[in-house]
This record gives structure tokens, C-alpha cells and sequence, in this order.
């Protein structure tokens, strides 16, 4: 089901957006610095230098210059909630 409602996060922020009001903190996990959505689950890339949101032309730059280091994975968050979920579509 988990997948299921990926899909249907992943159309209803095209269609409407997610207003990521539920926001983690802003924190760095394997130099990277970002906060996560609670809703949707999206990474808000941050820079660590002003705090502030990255614009996709940074993204990319940044991106570029560690392509291939490392991989962003939702399962790398240590929330007991993404876990709960992980396990519970794993059981079934
Ligand atoms: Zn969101």
C-alpha cells in the first residue's frame, strides 16, 4: 500500500501541491542538507552555508559535483514513523 500511496502523493502534488507545512528541521544527513515534508515525504534541499532553500540551478551544481557519493534514500531517515510504515508494508 505504501507504494500506492507514494503514486497518489506523487500526482496530488502535481495536481495540488503539498504546502509542506509539516516540515522536520533543517538538518545535514551524509553532507547533504535538507529538511524532509512529513506529508509527502519530499527533500527540501537546503544550503548549509546561508540556511536557506537551494534553488534547482544550486541542486543541480551541487548534485554534479558529488554524483555517484551518495544515494537519497527515505529508508536513511531514522523516523520511527517511516520505519513503522516500512515494516507494517513489509509484514503484509
Ligand atoms: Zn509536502
Amino acid at each position: 500500500m505504501s507504494v500506492l500511496r507514494a503514486i497518489f502523493c506523487f500526482f496530488y502534488e502535481i495536481l495540488f501541491g503539498c504546502s509542506h507545512s509539516h516540515l522536520t528541521r533543517i538538518f545535514t544527513l551524509q553532507e547533504e542538507t535538507y529538511r524532509v515534508c512529513l506529508d509527502c515525504g519530499v527533500h527540501l534541499p537546503y544550503s548549509s552555508d546561508t540556511m536557506r532553500p537551494l534553488r534547482a540551478r544550486e541542486l543541480r551544481r551541487l548534485k554534479a559535483a558529488r554524483a555517484g557519493e551518495l544515494k537519497i534514500l527515505p529508508s536513511a531517515l531514522s523516523s520511527p514513523a517511516l520505519q513503522a510504515v516500512e515494516r507494517k508494508s513489509g509484514a503484509a
